[in-house]
């Protein structure tokens, strides 16, 4: 926890390692840097490469990004749909699709593309975007505007005639002397097909690099899978020779709450969570269909957390009392559609004494009761949630989750994970640690590019896995 009565510009830390370039004005963006008085300083350093990469993408981003010279230029020949010649700006366009956590996690993955591949990202605003986040990059927005000539996103999917797997199947790519088309659509959403995956081959990559615009949607996060792509290998160790900590440095760098969403973050910390010795944050998705709250998911939360020594036993026999004083106290910090879990948990430590005195009070934001991910306020407070538990001292999460995925890497947690609950009932056991703070790949390719057959992508190199929350999924350790 930061110390909030010295003024910000008194902080050591508030640029973050050098992770976020100063000069911004800080009262359009509040959170950009006070997020240094709110979290602990990351033990985890950002590399000098990484840092010298950003500070070049900032530079080429304000020499390419919207209404620059290059980018009028570049524009005109999209709208004028002839072949390209090579130009000196080239583009990633990045799709809002999907939930929230996606949305952050797809917005990562392709920045670090960009950041692969020298190209300026520009974020389709979507509904919310431009409300929730402020602009990472000094100077010139990443917002893609508003009279960009392609727009109709929601028709983009893989029979698209100008979707690279499609046009792989269907053979528009192999005819000598065809000239490629100004833009190309990347479709890799969950239920993409073996062409879609052949993104992630070297020889693809070689092809895309000549296309002036990609237009990419996903709900995927796709890092761990770029760093099994041959060319960007070398690359990516020198950026993160600590591969666990892709997300963590780029989403510290890219995620600054709007000060609306600071606002909710920071009354509810300095209110609820602040004065507490420590703070354990609860996340809890159900993707079970029907109302919860779940007995068998509530008696999870406890069986975890009472194992794990997270939180306390209670003495249902005796009724201890404590002598007032010095006593520990832990704030938790439940998040959940529904009100159910909180409640339960909260009662039971009114009702009977913790067995060793701590002082537990437990706090839930908002139970938003179902996903309303068109609303404005609904996506603020999801955001703020998802931040108020990256600021927790430990981390219980929900499997597959990408929720819980960004509140962990943002806060640098290695979290404990609710197991997968089968047939309503609680698993064995619970909950168990993860292998690292990195979010899981739910949708990667199993693909050898060289020999053109299938293969098992978790397990080619030490630091691309299995996920322990999701088999099939891969991640970054
Ligand atoms: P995922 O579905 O768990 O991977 O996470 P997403 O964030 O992509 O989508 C779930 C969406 O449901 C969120 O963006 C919110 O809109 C909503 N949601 C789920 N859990 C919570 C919660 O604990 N609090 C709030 N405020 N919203 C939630």
């Amino acid at each position: 926890e930061g110390d909030s009565t010295k003024p910000v510009t008194e902080q050591k830390d508030k640029l973050l390692g050098g992770l976020l370039s100063a000069g911004f004005d800080e009262e359009s963006c509040r959170s950009r840097y006070e997020s240094a008085l709110y979290r602990t300083t990351s033990p985890h350093k950002p590399s000098t490469h990484l840092l010298d990469r950003l500070r070049s993408y900032e530079a080429l981003h304000k020499r390419c990004g919207p209404y620059t010279e290059s980018y009028n230029k570049t524009v005109e020949k999209l709208r004028s749909g002839h072949a390209i010649e090579p130009t000196d700006c080239n583009y990633l366009v990045w799709v809002a699709f999907s939930g929230l956590g996606n949305r952050i996690l797809t917005l990562a993955s392709a920045f670090l593309y960009a950041l692969l591949t020298n190209r300026v990202l520009l974020v389709d605003r979507g509904k919310d975007m431009a409300d929730l986040f402020c602009e990472p990059f000094p100077e010139m927005s990443w917002l893609l505007p508003l009279d960009f000539p392609l727009n109709q996103f929601n028709s983009y999917d893989q029979k698209f005639p100008q979707c690279y797997g499609n046009m792989v199947k269907k053979k528009i790519l192999n005819k000598p002397k065809t000239s490629l088309p100004p833009f190309m659509y990347l479709h890799l959403v969950h239920d993409y097909d073996d062409h879609d995956k052949l993104f992630f081959c070297d020889q693809d990559q070689a092809l895309l690099q000549k296309v002036p615009w990609l237009i990419m949607k996903t709900d995927n996060y796709f890092a761990p899978s770029l760093f099994l792509i041959h060319s960007f290998e070398e690359e990516l160790s020198n950026l993160f020779p600590n591969k666990g900590t892709v997300f963590h440095h780029l989403g510290r760098y890219l995620f600054h709450p709007s000060n609306p969403v600071w606002g909710l973050i920071t009354r509810y910390y300095q209110a609820y969570l602040a004065n507490a010795d420590e703070r354990l944050g609860i996340q809890v998705r159900v993707f079970d269909t029907g109302a919860g709250p779940f007995q068998h998911v509530l008696d999870q939360i406890l069986a975890c957390a009472l194992k794990e020594k997270l939180l306390p036993e209670v003495n249902k026999r005796e009724p201890v009392l404590y002598p007032t004083g010095d006593r520990k106290s832990k704030a938790v910090l439940l998040t959940s559609l529904s009100a159910g879990y909180s409640d339960n948990i909260r009662d039971m430590y009114w009702e009977y004494p913790a067995v060793n005195g701590e002082v537990i009070s437990v706090y839930q934001p908002s139970h938003e009761e179902y996903q309303q991910t068109e609303k404005k306020n609904h996506n603020r407070k999801a955001l703020a949630e998802m931040y108020l538990l990256s600021l927790t001292d430990k981390l219980i999460t929900s499997s597959w989750s990408t929720f819980g995925y960004v509140a962990q890497s943002l806060g640098g947690l290695t979290p404990w994970i609710l197991t997968k609950p089968e047939n309503k009932t609680v698993p064995d056991p619970p909950c168990f640690r993860d292998m690292s703070m990195e979010p899981c790949f739910h949708a990667p390719p199993f693909y050898d590019c060289k020999a053109k057959t299938g293969t098992d992508t978790g397990a080619i190199v030490p630091h691309v896995r299995h996920c322990a929350d999701m088999s099939w999924g891969l991640k970054l350790v």
